[in-house]
């Protein structure tokens, strides 16, 4: 039988590489539900091509002109996520949505006791705990897609997170990898977007830039691996061939190597444990590669990445303000309201304002996050 799946987010740069994936295996995958932000056109047309049986247009307003199929559910409305993601022929959802706009999908379906191939790193910074209890309570799993995930997911193969003694997750930097601080400052829009190794949605990009991302992807280490920030480590490997570095117990470490394309990573979150062969993955070429290097973070020029490691360190609500005003920041950088430089500004004024709650439940979650862009728009004016 084949196994369901949801694409939440589907037009987006993961959402389209994860179509790509699953129709390469159509024995063993199905599309079930879709959901995008954006235009209802684009969504049917996708619909068209997967034989999705529910789709759900994020920001329609209920009307699907020339939907004339009555096999196929159509919905409006951020609650669709939810409905896609725990839709009664999903086995796997895929959450590809950017942003906090995914946290409730993540909970609903892991509480549903789907397995949610998580990309929306973000669900996990702002509200780990509550994720895990989800997971817990509905028997539901969550496995990485991030490509650094993914690789210490496979690294471990199978053996218990007692073995693991530190993670180094590689960077490759960004844009602006080799800048001093005031060219830095000054970064236009068009550079920040210009990624040397990774092609990826907007938001994700300027958090490469900034190096935002490489503090959200350890804050997501913790959480999925249960390790201390002092045995999560960052390096700069500007190939992005290594994705991670995974240390055991006796002093043995593992890394899992490959060129930067998500489709791997993509499909092993839908296939774990399990390995099965896919055409479309490039075979790797060591010679090819040429040479490998590592280098220390610059923290300092990028204290994007201290503050949100920071903010991980403290817990409680302060992952999701972090997140938040982030989310804040790179929108008016992207907007040109704000300079590259002024986003870290934004993003430590609303740390500093921040009062540091426990993340008990949702409702605090949201509202912090409520709180926190709040607090970060008036900064950016
Ligand atoms: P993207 O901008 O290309 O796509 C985002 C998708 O989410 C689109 O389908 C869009 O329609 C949808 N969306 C946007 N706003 C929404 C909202 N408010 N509600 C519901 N849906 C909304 O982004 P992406 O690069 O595919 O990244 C998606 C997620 O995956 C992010 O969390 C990112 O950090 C993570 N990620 C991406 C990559 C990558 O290579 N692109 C790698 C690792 C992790
Ligand atoms: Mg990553």
């Amino acid at each position: 039988m084949s196994t369901g799946i949801a694409v939440l987010g589907c037009t987006g740069s993961i959402g389209t590489s994860t179509l790509r994936v699953v129709g390469r295996h159509p024995d063993r995958f199905s599309v079930v539900a879709i959901t995008a932000f954006g235009s209802a056109d684009k969504l049917e047309e996708i619909r068209k091509n997967t034989g999705a049986r529910f789709i759900g247009l994020v920001n329609g307003d209920g009307q699907w002109s020339g939907a004339n199929s009555s096999t196929c559910d159509r919905e409006s409305g951020a609650l669709c996520l939810v409905e896609a993601a725990t839709h009664p022929d999903v086995d796997i959802v895929v959450n590809a949505v950017v942003g906090a706009a995914g946290l409730e999908a993540t909970i609903a379906a892991l509480k549903a006791g789907k397995r949610v191939a998580l990309a929306n790193k973000e669900t996990l910074v702002m509200a780990g705990d509550l994720v895990q209890q989800a997971a817990r309570e509905g028997g539901g799993e969550i496995v990485p897609v991030d490509s650094e995930h993914s690789a210490v997911l496979q690294c471990i193969g199978g053996r218990p997170l007692g073995d693991l003694r530190r993670l180094i997750l590689t960077a490759s930097g960004g844009p602006f990898r080799g800048w001093d601080a005031e060219r830095l400052a000054g970064a236009t829009v068009a550079e920040a977007l210009n990624h040397p190794t990774w092609n990826m949605g907007p938001k994700i990009t300027i958090d490469s830039a900034t190096l935002a991302n490489k503090a959200l992807e350890v804050i997501e280490a913790h959480y999925l691996f249960g390790l201390g920030y002092d045995e999560i480590e960052v390096v700069v490997h500007r190939q992005s061939i290594i994705h991670a570095f995974t240390e055991f117990v006796d002093g043995s470490v593992l890394a899992q190597v490959g060129y930067p394309s998500m489709e791997l990573p993509i499909l092993y979150a839908l296939t774990h444990p399990e390995r099965v062969s896919d055409v479309g993955v490039k075979r790797f070429d060591p010679v090819a590669c040429g040479d490998l290097t590592f280098e220390s973070l610059r923290r300092d020029d990028f204290p994007a990445f201290a503050l949100g490691v920071a903010a991980g360190r403290s817990g409680g609500t302060a992952p999701a303000a972090f997140n938040a005003a982030n989310e804040v920041a790179v929108e008016a950088f992207l907007q040109s309201r704000i300079t590259f430089g002024q986003i870290a500004v934004v993003i430590e004024s609303v740390l500093q304002a921040h009062s540091g709650d426990p993340a008990d439940d949702l409702k605090t979650v949201l509202d912090v996050d409520r709180w926190a862009r709040e607090t970060a728009e008036v900064a950016c004016y």
